[in-house]
């Protein structure tokens, strides 16, 4: 079995101006392409080739087969970044994510506020994430490919900061592109749904 590239959600001029279709020509056409070009030819015949992505990602990790590794969960956050993100996004969450956010970080400024000092102060290359954390929220960083799948916590939502997301729109301003993604990109619908399957699945096992 291979592994495919996900489609991307939307045209790659849709999210223009915020991103431009010429980064997601390269984001996408290039560098999550490469990811998967790259994962392919490391696990072919072994037994990675038999697992959802998601399980490569979390073996590789515990086995420190860093090259499946790195690409697997490259191609994996990659496809969870698209999500991430949607034409006319922004504005506010919906449902609980409502309530959730106001508890923790209160209120949409404060996630805002929080959401923008992790990413731009992440070193060099890595994705910020809001997680759910038991019954709360977090905001957490992660240098290079790593992600949540390898801790105990669930990503809801997540933006790419490596300088190929947003150099060519933005140059060396982390910042400017951070804003663009909290006002005018960022898909709570995602985050929201993301939540509710956390929450059926954990109804589920506690009533095992
Ligand atoms: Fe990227």
């Amino acid at each position: 079995m291979t592994f495919q590239l996900t489609k991307l959600p939307y045209d790659r001029d849709a999210l223009e101006p915020h991103i431009s279709a010429r980064t997601l020509d390269y984001h996408y056409g290039k560098h999550h392409k490469g990811y998967v070009d790259k994962l392919n030819q490391n696990v072919a015949g072994t037994n990675y080739e038999d697992m959802v992505l998601e399980d490569v990602v979390r073996t590789s990790f515990r086995k420190k087969d860093t090259s499946v590794y790195n690409n697997a969960s490259q191609a994996w956050n990659h496809t969870f970044l698209w999500d991430s993100m949607k034409p006319n996004g922004g504005g506010r969450p919906t449902g609980a994510l409502t309530g959730l956010i106001n508890e923790q970080f209160g209120g949409l400024d404060g996630f805002h506020n929080e959401f923008k000092e992790s990413a731009t102060g992440q070193f060099g290359s890595g994705w910020t994430w809001l997680v759910a954390d038991d019954d709360t929220l977090a905001i957490v960083s992660t240098p290079d490919a790593d992600s949540p799948l390898t801790t105990d916590t669930m990503p809801l939502l997540t933006l790419d900061v490596w300088e190929h997301a947003y150099y060519l729109d933005y140059q060396n301003s982390r910042e400017e592109y951070v804003d663009a993604f909290l006002e005018n990109l960022i898909n709570w619908d995602f985050a929201q749904a993301n939540l509710e399957a956390l929450d059926a699945q954990s109804r589920l096992s506690a009533s095992r």
